[in-house]
Order: C-alpha cells, then sequence, then structure tokens
C-alpha cells in the first residue's frame, strides 16, 4: 500500500471549502492507502505563535471535524505533528540544502506573506525564519513519514515542488534516502463563497462551518449573491450567475432540475429558493454534525485516537530517521 500524508494547520474550524476541497477525497481514498493526517501545530505557530491558545483549541477542533466528516481511525492515522520531533530534527538538516532566495520565490509563500501584513509588513520586510521556513518543515513532514502520495490543492502545488527538490537534493548528497513523493492535485476545484468571492475562507468572512447550527446556515444562506438582474420575485434569472443555485449544485440537490428551470422561467422567489437551500444544507450535515456530537460527548475516545496515531506516526519516523542519520554519518554510537 502507498502512503498518503496530508493534513492541515489548526487555526480554526473546517468549513465546506475544506470539505469539497480536501476532506471528502482523504475519506475516499483512506481505504486504498496506508493514510497519515496531520495536525500541523508547529506551522500553525508560524504565523500564530503568538496565540497558543487558538492552536490548542483548534487541535480539537480539527480533530473533531475529521472524524465527523468520516476519517476513520481504523483506517487513518491523525497524529500532532510537535509531537514528533524526528521531523524538527529532519527539518534542521533540510534548511542547509534550500537557499533564502529559492524559498522567498515560492509563491504560496508569497502570496501568504502579503495577507498578513500586520504580522510580517507591507512587503515581507518583517517576515520571520519559521514562516519563510514553512516549505521546509512540509518536505521533512512528508519526507520523515516516507509519503508517497500528498492530496493538495493548487496552493500547496508549490511547496511539494520544493518538497521534491530537497528530496532530490538531499539524495544526491548523502545517498539514496527519500523518494520523491507526487502532489495529486484535488479534482474538486476552489469552493466559492456564498456572498460571490472565489473562495470561500475562513479569514473571508465567508465560511460555512460544518459545525455550524440552523441559526448559524439561516443567517448565511439568507445574506447569499443571487443573480443582481433579478429584482422582482416573478422575474427570470440566470442561475449560473447565483451562488444560491452553485451550492445546490455543490450540495447535489435531487431537484437541481426544478431549480434551474424554474429560475429561469422566473417562477422561482430567490427567498423560496434560499429556504430551499437551507434545508439541503442541513440534510447535508446532518450526518457530520451526529458523529461530531458523539465524539464531543466522547473526549476520552478522540484522546485516544490522537495518541494512538501520534505514535504510529513516530514509529515510523524514527526508522526513516535512523536511515537519515546513517546516510549522514551522524549514527555515533551504532
Ligand atoms: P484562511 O482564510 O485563514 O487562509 P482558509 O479557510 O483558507 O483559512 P486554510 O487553513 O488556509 O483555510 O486551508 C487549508 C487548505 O484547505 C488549503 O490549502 C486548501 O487546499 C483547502 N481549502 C481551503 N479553502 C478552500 C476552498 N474554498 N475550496 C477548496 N479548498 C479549500
Ligand atoms: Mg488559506
Amino acid at each position: 500500500m502507498k502512503t498518503i500524508i496530508t493534513g492541515d494547520r489548526p487555526t480554526g474550524k473546517m468549513h465546506l471549502g475544506h470539505y469539497f476541497g480536501s476532506i471528502q477525497n482523504r475519506v475516499k481514498m483512506q481505504y486504498d492507502y496506508d493514510t497519515y493526517i496531520l495536525i500541523a501545530d508547529v506551522q500553525a505557530l508560524t504565523d500564530n505563535f503568538d496565540n497558543p491558545e487558538k492552536v490548542r483549541n483548534s487541535v480539537r477542533e480539527l480533530a473533531l471535524d475529521y472524524l465527523a466528516s468520516g476519517i476513520d481511525p481504523k483506517h487513518s492515522h491523525i497524529y500532532i505533528q510537535s509531537l514528533i520531533p524526528e521531523v524538527a530534527e529532519l527539518t534542521v538538516y533540510f534548511s542547509n540544502l534550500v537557499t533564502v532566495s529559492r524559498l522567498y520565490r515560492n509563491p504560496t509563500t508569497k502570496h501568504e506573506a502579503g495577507q498578513k501584513k500586520d504580522k510580517f509588513g507591507e512587503s515581507g520586510e518583517t517576515i520571520t525564519y519559521g514562516f519563510l521556513g514553512y516549505p521546509v518543515s512540509q518536505a521533512a513532514d512528508i519526507t520523515a513519514l516516507d509519503g508517497d502520495v500528498v492530496p493538495v490543492g493548487e496552493d500547496q502545488v508549490p511547496h511539494i515542488e520544493q518538497t521534491r527538490e530537497i528530496a532530490r537534493k538531499f539524495n544526491s548528497i548523502y545517498g539514496e534516502t527519500f523518494k520523491e513523493p507526487e502532489a495529486v492535485l484535488s479534482e474538486t476545484p476552489r469552493i466559492k463563497g456564498l456572498d460571490g468571492n472565489e473562495k470561500m475562507g475562513k479569514s473571508l468572512g465567508n465560511a460555512i462551518y460544518l459545525a455550524d447550527n440552523e441559526a448559524e446556515i439561516t443567517k448565511k444562506v439568507m445574506s447569499a449573491v443571487t443573480d443582481p438582474s433579478k429584482i422582482k420575485k416573478d422575474d427570470p434569472a440566470n442561475p449560473d450567475i447565483c451562488m444560491v443555485y452553485y451550492y445546490h449544485k455543490l450540495l447535489k440537490n435531487e431537484n437541481l432540475d426544478t431549480v434551474c428551470s424554474e429560475c429561469n422561467a422566473g417562477s422561482r422567489g430567490c427567498v423560496a429558493c434560499k429556504k430551499e437551500l437551507i434545508k439541503v444544507m442541513l440534510e447535508f450535515l446532518e450526518p457530520i454534525q451526529e458523529r461530531r456530537k458523539y465524539y464531543e460527548e466522547h473526549p476520552e475516545e478522540v484522546e485516544k485516537i490522537l495518541k494512538e496515531g501520534t505514535e504510529a506516526a513516530r514509529a515510523r519516523a524514527k526508522e526513516v530517521m535512523q536511515r537519515v542519520r546513517k546516510n549522514m554519518k551522524l549514527d555515533y554510537f551504532e
């Protein structure tokens, strides 16, 4: 079986963008791959180093969201990054193999640093060593567990390319040690926001969280952007430019054809259409929220899952690091 390494930074709860962009795919793949799902708390600290409570709380939320979404601990190991010291060690060795200018050129790092001007300055002049080195630690996450396959969104492709470069460089200097992991691009494109934004995102204020309750869902859906040319209830409209229709489609509303034809014909008002979407969304979220509730009420089970997942990941990393130390001639007393 090939090994998948994937994960998220614990910086908040998961939303529908995460679900369709990555989690759904992992749930499907977990039966055919040896699956390791990383809660990247060390990486969350790169830009939240001054907010440890947020990271700590988000570790729990993330674990709950994974389990709620159908990540099955019998088939996937969910583990906590900071509890694998071998990864931190490998990051240090890798940091010699990547130039600072190469890190500055990483488009995703550039883009993300640009979104955090309060922290890293107008043009990134106060960027930290840790944030800049994020792709190096990501390379260590993947290679320390001998990962073969990394399912990613397009924003992560530059990081995986950097992982491959680092693995190649390591092998060329210290001898064949790592395989080059392969990025598998998620089939789902970026999920848009109900507000019409090209992306649903936590910090964009347009996220529908997997744990949102009916009142929250209702509020968010009622304010969704629809075809602006539709003024009166019975004006015909174009569903292709309506975010409500976009979500009917995404959530596979069984009456999609009716929604479309009624919207085209002007026989469906936006309010009714939104109410139908709320129903579809709540139905979609129901099994997810039921599982979440179960795990919320059984925190000891969640802890056990995280502990066992972390032990499994650590055992693997220890093995790989023996190979690394030997090839780097650091195996002093062996
Ligand atoms: P923030 O706004 O703080 O950046 P976010 O909502 O973008 O938060 P991240 O933690 O940055 O969430 O996202 C982690 C990963 O989830 C991304 O690398 C991406 O692959 C995936 N993802 C996030 N939002 C979406 C989306 N709207 N559609 C598809 N995939 C998404
Ligand atoms: Mg983001």
